[in-house]
């Protein structure tokens, strides 16, 4: 057994899980555990405690309204204090659409119906009726200063704007992004990573994986540690052959 060890906190894995959003936990656990890692995925849901000291990286996937609905008061309520401080404190967390929006300050839904949000970062989400759906390409600077092109697909009827404390996690290359106006994806504070790519997000995108996975265990065992060097070669290829394949449609 390693003595690394790293515990992926899955949030709300029953009620926001859409487009394989799981695959991004999963491409967490693969790249850990091919390092020789030793790593465990605890799933947190509606009633279920909340220790901070156990997880090293928390994960928020998407949902629909009515699921946004459903666990808005345990989210906001009963663990909202806890995420807050978690975020404050440098835990990394990665977020996606729905739980990107539960961690601004409201959602109001295209139908009127205004959801108050967590508000642990300074963003905001208004809905239209038309959404945006569609293969994505994103230009994203690593915290090492690396700057790669990534791959997502999004799902959307929100447009979320920024406030000032909070930074694009992207640049659009291709696709809507945070609100088909500014040209910018997602949102970075702190260690919190927002986007609205879904579930074969980190799976094709595995620079993007080790960028969270080194600062999760920076975190946790000190800025000396170094992640082991693992290839890429074969999610490479297959963001390749996305980014060929979105080449050749009409954007
Ligand atoms: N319900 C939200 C929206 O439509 C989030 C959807 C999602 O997570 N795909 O904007």
């Amino acid at each position: 057994m390693s003595e690394i060890k790293l515990t992926i906190g899955h949030f709300y894995p029953d009620l926001l899980n859409l487009y394989g959003d799981r695959g991004n936990v999963l491409a967490l656990y693969t790249r850990a555990k091919r390092r020789g890692i030793d790593v465990e995925i605890k799933e947190i849901s509606i009633g279920d405690e909340l220790n901070p000291a156990d997880i090293d990286i928390a994960f928020i996937g998407g949902g629909q309204d009515n699921e946004q609905n459903i666990l808005k008061d345990d989210f906001v309520k009963v663990k909202g204090p806890i995420i807050k401080d978690m975020i404050e404190s440098g835990k990394v967390f990665l977020c996606i659409c729905g739980g990107y929006q539960m961690l601004g300050k409201y959602y109001l839904e295209h139908d009127g119906n205004k959801l108050d949000c967590l508000g642990a970062i300074d963003v905001y989400t208004e809905a239209k009726k038309e959404r945006f759906i569609q293969d994505t390409i994103y230009e994203v600077e690593l915290t090492s200063g690396q700057v790669v092109k990534a791959v997502g697909f999004e799902n959307h009827s929100g447009r979320t704007y920024l406030g000032s404390s909070v930074k694009p996690f992207m640049k659009v290359v291709r696709g809507a992004g945070n609100n088909g106006e500014d040209g910018y994806e997602g949102a970075h504070y702190k260690n919190t990573f927002c986007t609205y790519s879904h579930g074969s997000f980190l799976p094709k995108n595995p620079l993007i994986t080790d960028m969270l996975l080194s600062l999760a265990l920076k975190q946790k065992y000190g800025d000396t540690y170094e992640l082991p060097v693992l290839s890429t070669k074969f999610e490479d290829i297959a963001k390749e052959q996305a980014m060929t394949y979105l080449d050749t449609k009409e954007a």
